[in-house]
């Protein structure tokens, strides 16, 4: 080998090189032979011509003078340094210093064109990283820079700033790898370099920055030298730095590193950065001729059209000048140059349209930047939008251009105060990098186990908001990226779901899923940990505060306003779900296990998850499949039981296991006087079916008489609680119950037990109470059932204390517990007054219903108040399937004795004392689904209807089953059902017809035919009549304007519901509002016509023998009925 090492692919060529001597250092007066090389940057020397890396180089750029002197001797003066050499010949050294002064001066010359000749920096360029190291080798610290593809290595800080080094590592043959905690090597072919930084966090931040050397030194600047053919080019379009190599393709401009980095800060909405020289797929001969076309010549020309001096920047330019620049230039727009239809969107458009079709790219650009509509309306259907229109025409730059800015926003002015910008999100900047296992992406949910060979090792790294993925950690072109704003949810399985211990998944809006994975739990979780923070916004940092399983954004839509689905962010951890609604407020953990209802609903087009808690329903809906799919399972899942002990059951609303409560309330509905309830056992198959499905999901089994046997299901209550894993008196505890019920005196045994009770876990407690109520209960009926006190303690004690029943202290305690039930869980008078009440009804049912064999499965029973809500007026009713309100009603009052007058309208409401709202049920409603919808601050009153008569009065005397007029009307808002609602009454214009409720803003003008006001062509709102569910009353906390008002609640097909509230000026108003909304919900038929109440009625005949309002016949017979026995019924009705 002939050459030095390392010289056979200069990174810049070498002008000269040869043996010199070089002046001794200080202290000696022997010259010492040095291999002298010179290139355009720097003059080096070397021991020998074998060896690649230098003693000694200088920066040509710090050379500021050459000059000859005797002996064949030669001078390099620096700034305060003076290097010495002496040539073999005078020939040798003249054509030494004229090599060097062509350098110095080339040198200049390329410094002139950038300004970074004036700060007499150097070197134009920055360093990527630069700082104190440890080399082995070395007594004192080196000083070492990392610039472009180079390591450069210096004695000290001082040296680096006169320009003087020891040597540098070009990284095309370069690799570096941690060897320890701080340690890491730099390897070459020729040597290694062994470093030592001071922390670890500093070798990471050494480690990152020579791989971005190395990456830069392996990347082909051809893309580069080809966009730098047009002069603009070769500066970076905002500060002026020589060479720039990145660019933004939807700008269409070329940058410097440092602006690039600036850049990407700014977001992929305002600017899409790329690099010249390692994107290289993105480079396509389209993009390439369009920078050629546009470019930083014509990209300044509309973006700095008016840069104050005092605004520009420098290559020399801090970070935050660079940031608040580039802010101002590209999101603010602020010295563009305005297009003279700025303003005018129309007009705008227009122009774009035209402009898309011809080759003027920079007319496109400034119509762009100045707020004209990519995707607008081009008024061709053939080719709706500017896109279409330029592959109409064939313009395939123009295309290019459009599709760079698809997701570009329009710069905003008014977006400078800090606190108020409208554009997205700027996600914080998080870095990470390391290897994953990664298996291919995939297009559903993965169901079975990956297998590790399925994975391949991946160099990954996060930063700038992408998660890249590499063959290798040299390679330079990723194999892959993520953007993290495409990132919607982000999950963990649990550990050994895959082959890898540790795994995450990442699902993307594209409706893609990578699955990662790493053997070491915290490495795992740092990545998770990283991840999450560059895709999860400010707004949701909160959900980052906690471990989860699953995180990220889904569609929702909440409380009775779910007109629009919104974006929220959700985690899951555990059972609790967690949601950050934009503007909401602060929301409370939903309680996954003590959902009341969680359903899916709509089709499997677009499914909707339902879940609803006590006082809020939230639907979350399934948009994106993908993701959706992923959260429904976790989320069904969270919401199962998690495992045996009973705080891990789904809960009901008083903390008692879903799991027991079906049990004991299918007992108290149907088995109390079953004989040898509790003590008769199920069929063993039947009672483990039961038990599985119920430990499965309690909360989707609904007990049918008939269907299951009263032993089967008394079986299953009393395996699971035998089986409890720590059981329902706990394992701690258990033995101070059983020692209590040996104490003799009586009153003292109570308040043991009493102490005893308070110290079990809440759940514990409350399933204790509910249960020995529930014993209770059947003791009582022991004359059928022959189920006394002492033969529940039988077959009770062992159950719950898990003996096996040859103590009977077990029982002793259960017993005990029963016959103290009042005094040790002090329940009060009412309570159990209650309590008696309700089971004397069922049982008075259940025999009756024998008698008569009209037993039903499903049959339900409820509590009905006479006239108002109180003890006293309570009747338990059983509810079949087929019962209509009228039958509820009728039958209330004949229980009741109350005799039915021809004018009293008994009526059946259902009564909202939260909303301060009551509907009359229509007569021929049924009352079951009625029920089954009933919140629990709602209830069921049967008296009488005091508006009817006026009702029917109306009805019958108006023209037309129409009604229009103005009412004042407001919407709720409130989210989730538990905010405020927002916004006041406001007049608006309705029309109700017989198919629609309609709303208008405005009134326009007085139709002098039908007295109906022209309103508007087109309604604000317009709902169909028959979802409509409207309720008499408006609560107070919404300061109705007159106390004549309604409440409106609007139940669409995927049971969401909207709610709104309208009054009218008048008692009357209300009235025929109210009259004609039965009227077209019931095709006309307000109040029975058939005298089956009356039959039973006392008759009172007030008005003649003439039937008030005969309902049946057709209207015009209705009214002339109405107008013969009275001439002007509004009169009348002015006093009901
Ligand atoms: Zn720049």
């Amino acid at each position: 080998m002939d050459g030095p090492p390392g010289g056979s692919t200069p990174v810049t060529p070498v002008i000269k090189a040869g043996w010199l001597d070089k002046n001794p250092p200080q202290g000696s007066y022997i010259y010492q032979k040095r291999w002298v090389k010179l290139d355009t940057d720097h003059l080096r020397y070397f021991d020998s011509n074998k060896d690649a890396y230098s003693k000694r180089f200088i920066s040509v750029a710090c050379i500021s003078h050459v000059a000859a002197i005797g002996d064949q001797k030669f001078e390099v003066i620096t700034n305060n340094r003076t290097f010495a050499f002496r040539a073999e010949s005078d020939v040798e050294r003249k054509e030494w210093m004229q090599a060097l002064q062509q350098a110095m001066a080339e040198q200049r010359a390329r410094a002139r064109l950038s300004s970074a000749y004036l700060l007499g920096v150097p070197g134009s360029e920055q360093p990527d990283r630069a700082g104190s190291l440890e080399l082995r080798g070395f007594k004192n610290k080196l000083y070492v820079a990392v610039v472009g593809d180079k390591v450069q290595l210096y004695k000290n800080l001082e040296e680096y700033h006169l320009g003087i080094g020891i040597t540098f590592i070009d990284m095309s043959v370069g690799n570096v790898k941690e060897v320890d905690r701080r340690s890491f090597d730099l390897t070459t072919p020729y040597r290694i370099f062994s470093f030592s930084a001071d922390s670890e966090l500093e070798k990471e931040q050494w480690l990152e920055a020579m791989q971005g050397a190395i990456a830069e030194a392996l990347s082909t600047s051809e893309v580069a030298e080809r966009i730098w053919a047009a002069a603009p080019n070769r500066f970076c379009a905002d500060c002026g730095a020589p060479q720039p190599d990145w660019a933004s393709i939807n700008l269409c401009v070329v940058i410097c590193k440092r602006c690039a980095g600036e850049h990407r800060g700014l977001g992929a909405g305002v600017s899409k950065v790329r690099s010249l020289k390692m994107d290289r797929k993105v480079w396509t001969e389209t993009l390439i001729e369009l920078f050629l076309q546009l470019g930083n010549g014509t990209g300044n020309r509309f973006w700095a059209a008016n840069v104050p001096p005092s605004e520009a920047l420098q290559p020399s330019s801090s970070p935050s000048t660079r940031r608040c620049h580039l802010e101002a230039k590209y999101r603010e727009g602020k010295y563009r140059r305005y297009h003279p239809l700025f303003g005018n969107q129309e007009e705008l458009d227009k122009a774009l349209c035209a402009a898309v079709t011809t080759t003027d790219l920079a007319e496109t650009q400034a119509l762009l930047g100045c707020g004209a509509g990519i995707n607008c309306f081009s008024g061709d259907p053939e080719a709706p939008t500017p896109l279409a229109l330029a592959e109409q025409a064939g313009q395939t730059l123009q295309m290019e251009f459009l599709r760079n800015n698809r997701t570009t926003e329009v710069p905003r002015l008014d977006s400078m105060k800090p606190l108020e910008k409208h554009y997205s999100v700027v996600l914080p900047t998080v870095s990470h990098s390391g290897f994953l296992y990664k298996t291919a992406s995939a297009g559903k949910l993965l169901q079975d186990r990956r297998a590790r060979e399925e994975f391949s090792r991946r160099w990954c790294v996060l930063g700038d908001g992408v998660l890249s993925y590499f063959e290798n950690e040299r390679a330079v072109t990723p194999n892959g990226e993520i953007r993290a704003s495409e990132i919607v949810c982000l999950a963990v399985p649990p550990p050994d779901t895959h082959g890898f211990e540790h795994t995450f998944e990442v699902y993307t809006e594209g409706e893609r899923l990578y699955l990662f994975g790493l053997e070491s739990a915290e490495q795992a979780h740092e990545w998770v940990k990283c991840i999450a923070k560059a895709f999860v916004p400010p707004l949701a940092e909160d959900l980052l505060a906690r471990d989860f399983e699953r995180l990220g954004r889904l569609p929702y839509k909440a409380g009775l306003s779910l007109q629009r689905a919104q974006e929220g962010w959700f985690s899951l951890s555990g059972s609790e779900l967690r949601a950050v609604f934009p503007d909401g407020p602060c929301e409370e953990p939903l309680q996954l296990r003590k959902l009341q209802e969680l359903s899916i609903q709509g089709d499997s087009e677009n499914q909707v998850l339902v879940l609803v808690e006590r006082r809020r329903t939230l639907y979350i809906q399934g948009e994106r499949r993908l993701d959706f799919m992923g959260w429904l399972g976790a989320i069904q899942k969270a919401a199962a039981s998690m495992g045996d002990t009973l705080s891990e059951q789904q809960l009901g609303d008083s903390d008692i296991p879903v799991i027991v409560y079906r049990c004991v309330d299918y007992i108290t509905q149907c088995g109390l006087t079953s004989e040898g309830i509790y003590r008769k056992c199920g069929q063993t198959s039947k009672t483990q079916r039961l038990l599985e499905s119920l430990r499965q999901d309690a909360r989707s089994v609904h007990l049918k008489e008939g269907e299951q046997h009263v032993d089967d299901v008394s079986s299953a209550l009393k395996r699971f609680l035998r089986d409890l894993p720590d059981g329902l008196f706990t394992r701690a505890q258990r033995l101070t119950w059983l020692e209590a019920s040996e104490i003799e005196d009586e009153e003292e045994k109570v308040s043991r037990y009493r102490e005893l009770l308070v110290r079990l876990p809440p759940v514990n407690r409350a399933t204790v109470k509910a249960l020995i109520s529930h014993l209770y209960c059947v003791q009582c009926f022991s004359d059928t059932n022959q189920m006394n006190v002492h033969n529940l303690a039988i077959v009770f004690g062992p159950t719950l204390f898990q003996t096996d029943g040859q103590d009977y202290k077990a029982g002793r305690v259960v017993e005990d517990l029963i016959n103290h039930y009042v005094v040790v869980f002090s329940v009060d008078e009412e309570e159990l007054r209650k309590q008696r009440e309700e089971i004397t009804a069922i049982v008075k049912m259940r025999v009756a219903g024998t008698a008569s064999g009209t037993q039903h499965a499903g049959d339900f029973i409820c509590t009905v108040y006479l006239e108002e809500k109180k003890a006293e007026t309570e009747q338990h009713v059983k509810i079949p399937a087929s019962m209509t309100a009228e039958e509820l009603t009728l039958e209330i009052l004949d229980r009741r004795n109350v005799g039915i007058r021809e004018k009293d309208y008994w009526t059946c409401f259902e009564v909202n004392e939260r909303e301060e709202a009551e509907r009359p049920l229509h007569f021929a409603e049924k009352v079951l689904p009625i029920l089954h919808g009933l919140g629990t601050d709602s209830h069921l009153v049967v008296k009488k209807h005091q508006a009817m008569e006026a009702m029917l009065l109306y009805l019958a005397s108006r023209v037309g089953d129409t009604k229009h007029g103005m009412m004042k009307f407001r919407e709720d808002r409130s989210l989730l059902g538990l905010g405020l609602p927002s916004g006041g009454f406001h007049d608006r214009y309705f029309i109700l017809n017989s198919s629609c409720l309609r709303l208008y803003k405005e009134v326009r003008s007085q139709r002098p035919w039908s007295g109906a006001p022209e309103t508007s062509h087109r309604p604000e709102k317009e709902w169909p009549v028959k979802s409509l569910k409207v309720y008499l009353g408006v609560k107070k906390k919404l300061r109705p304007p007159t106390c004549w008002g309604f409440t409106v609640v609007h139940e669409t097909e995927k049971h969401e519901k909207q709610q709104w509230y309208l009054c009218c000026d008048t008692q009357m108003e209300l009235r025929e509002w109210f009259a004609t909304f039965l009227f077209v919900q019931h095709d006309g038929l307000v109040w029975p016509s058939e005298p089956s109440r009356v039959s039973r009625a006392v008759p009172e005949v007030r008005l003649g023998s003439v039937s008030l309002i005969p309902l049946r016949g057709s209207e015009n017979e209705m009214r002339r009925s109405v107008a013969a026995f009275t001439a002007d019924p509004l009169s009348l009705l002015r006093n009901v």
